[in-house]
């Protein structure tokens, strides 16, 4: 296998126009600078996507598509990014038939992850993996499903470590992505292997289960590196995204193996968490894939709790999931084993609204017989009835509660009506106080993002930001910003078309790269020349959001020390932050 270089992917971007690509596919009009469209990517009626020649981008102001022409062949094609760079590249008379990969920069560490998983897998298809393999078997994960989730073994008696010395891999290199200890052994001894993904399908950890001793832990997992970071990744993304086109839905869970055990039953557009709570990247990741959201967590208490936080965090980017829960069953793993497909399936058709499950939820501890109880349930569901916006759900949900109370409907809709009109009053009460508290956090914010759209279109900026700002306080957007320095490093000057290419592998990045794409349809953003005080302005209120923060976290510590010594330590800091002298 090839692969296609950087300068062969700039050189066709540059001898094709974005304009007469889009064209091909759906008319453009001429308006001012840019031309615009329907857009294909959403159920568009006005034209909302616009293309800049001058730019050879695209940006949809109400989906938020965006991208150079790669990205928009890419997406309206169903192929790869690789996939369209062929394509595009062919036409103009490039013969990259065989080209398939686009150079990584980690290239070489996932090779070695690859190289892993490639003995591991020997492993178990030895004899010494017999007993893994009845194992597997007798839990229902069939020969067919151990190939196409990878799953390997990790043995005593034969050493990962040495087997990639023998292949020139330093014990460094096998230290930092996690493979080896600092004794110069392997992490993972008789466990069953399942390789972890990241979002583009390269493999980039893995977790180990126990299979023939009683461990008190069942699971080891890769410690987080550059590759593997667990509240950007979620398992399976890579599959459940092409499983979409079939099926408009996507089930979030809590387990790798709960994803494996649907796969099994044909249900292959599922994602999980990987062990830690669902997190706002985590929530833009799947909005961008579909709005018809299913969580289906574990059936215990913990689970509960986590559909609870989950909800909220989407409530946040307004999504209203559906729910799932599995009763006396620990997991979705669990479940399919013992109740079969038809039955999943099922709670998949029936999955619950947000309403339905929080009314479940306020039945757990009273007793529906007793007058007192009852009269409280209602109370506490028409106040959680007020946060739903779907008249239809709250008409349909005052019915039932009528009929399972036999209550005049008319009683109940005036007492909701009542708590609506509340709620509503302590709302904008409440809208009052997050704007004061959140002022800092929406500048810094606000700031991060302006940041980087000018850094993507003036050098100047990089160099400034390089100098100026410590550290963007959002995690993918200091990725983003790292790669757009590397970028420069490696240039010597910024193309905001390219760069969409240099990070096209990035999928975590793809949902703030759209944010900032758009900033492009505002026309305080939209001017002639960086205006370098703007510019300080940004970076001061940057710099400011992370010292507080820094000074809020020292506060909380030295609320928690006792020691006096170190308690002097701490004010010490806080003071040198603050730029004030002590003693
Ligand atoms: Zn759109």
């Amino acid at each position: 296998m090839t692969k296609i270089s950087e300068e062969i992917i700039n050189d066709i971007r540059k001898k094709t126009d974005i304009v007469e690509v889009i064209s091909r596919y759906l008319p453009l009009t001429k308006k001012g600078k840019n031309y615009f469209g329907v857009c294909p990517f959403h159920d568009d009626h006005s034209p909302s996507m616009s293309v800049s020649p001058e730019k050879q981008i695209f940006t949809c102001f109400s989906c938020g598509a965006s991208g150079n022409v790669f990205t928009f062949v890419s997406n309206y094609e169903h192929i790869s990014f690789v996939e369209a760079v062929r394509l595009l590249g062919n036409k103009l008379g490039y013969n990259l038939e065989h080209s398939t990969k686009i150079e990584n920069p980690h290239q070489k560490d996932l090779e070695i992850y690859k190289l892993a998983t490639k003995f591991y897998q020997n492993n178990i298809n030895t004899v010494l993996g017999k007993n893994a393999i009845k194992y597997l078997e007798d839990r229902k994960i069939d020969r067919e499903t151990i190939k196409k989730f990878e799953i390997g073994l990790a043995i005593q008696k034969v050493s990962l470590t040495d087997y990639l010395k023998s292949k020139n891999i330093s014990l460094d290199k096998m230290i930092e992505l996690g493979i080896a200890n600092n004794t110069g052994n392997d992490i993972f001894v008789n466990r069953i292997i399942f390789p972890l993904y990241d979002l583009s399908g390269n493999i980039v950890a893995f977790s180990g289960r126990i299979y023939n001793t009683k461990d008190s832990s069942k699971y080891l997992n890769t410690k987080e590196t550059p590759l593997f970071k667990k509240r950007q990744l979620l398992y399976n993304y890579h599959r459940a995204h092409e499983h979409l086109r079939k099926n408009d839905y996507i089930i979030i869970m809590e387990g790798f193996m709960d994803v494996i055990r649907a796969s099994t039953i044909g249900i292959d557009n599922c994602v999980a968490t990987m062990g830690t709570s669902f997190t706002k990247e985590h929530a833009n990741l799947v909005k961008k894939m579909t709005d018809n959201i299913i969580l289906c967590f574990d059936g215990d208490a913990a689970g509960e709790e986590a559909t609870i936080s989950a909800i909220k965090v989407l409530e946040e980017i307004h999504v209203e999931p559906k729910i799932i829960r599995l009763e006396d069953y620990k997991d979705p793993d669990e479940y399919i084993i013992n109740k079969g497909k038809d039955a999943f399936i099922n709670k998949i058709t029936n999955a619950i609204s947000v309403i339905d499950f929080k009314m479940q939820l306020l039945r757990h501890d009273k007793n529906l017989k007793d007058i007192n109880d009852i009269s409280l349930f209602l109370e506490e569901t028409l106040k959680e009835l007020t946060k739903t916006k779907d008249e239809i759900v709250v008409e349909l949900t005052l019915r039932k509660m009528a009929q399972e109370f036999n209550i005049n409907y008319d009683t109940l809709y005036q007492k909701y009506k009542q708590y609506d009109q509340t709620s509503k009053v302590n709302r904008q009460d409440n809208q009052v106080v997050v704007k004061k508290n959140d002022t800092s956090k929406y500048q810094y914010e606000k700031a991060e993002l302006s940041l980087i759209y000018y850094m993507l279109k003036d050098s100047d900026v990089i160099n400034i930001v390089e100098k100026k700002v410590g550290y963007f306080p959002t995690p993918t957007v200091r990725y983003l910003s790292n790669e757009i320095i590397a970028y420069y490093h490696k240039y010597g000057q910024i193309n905001e078309a390219d760069f969409i290419s240099y990070i096209s592998d990035k999928e975590e990045l793809k949902p703030v790269i759209s944010n900032i794409l758009s900033l492009d349809s505002r026309p305080e953003f939209n001017k002639e020349k960086t205006n370098l005080m703007e510019i300080d302005d940004y970076i001061a209120s940057i710099n400011k959001y992370v010292k507080n923060k820094k000074i809020e976290e020292l506060e909380q510590s030295l609320g928690n020390e006792s020691d006096i010594k170190k308690q002097l330590e701490i004010i010490n800091e806080i003071s040198k932050i603050k730029g004030v002298k002590v003693w």
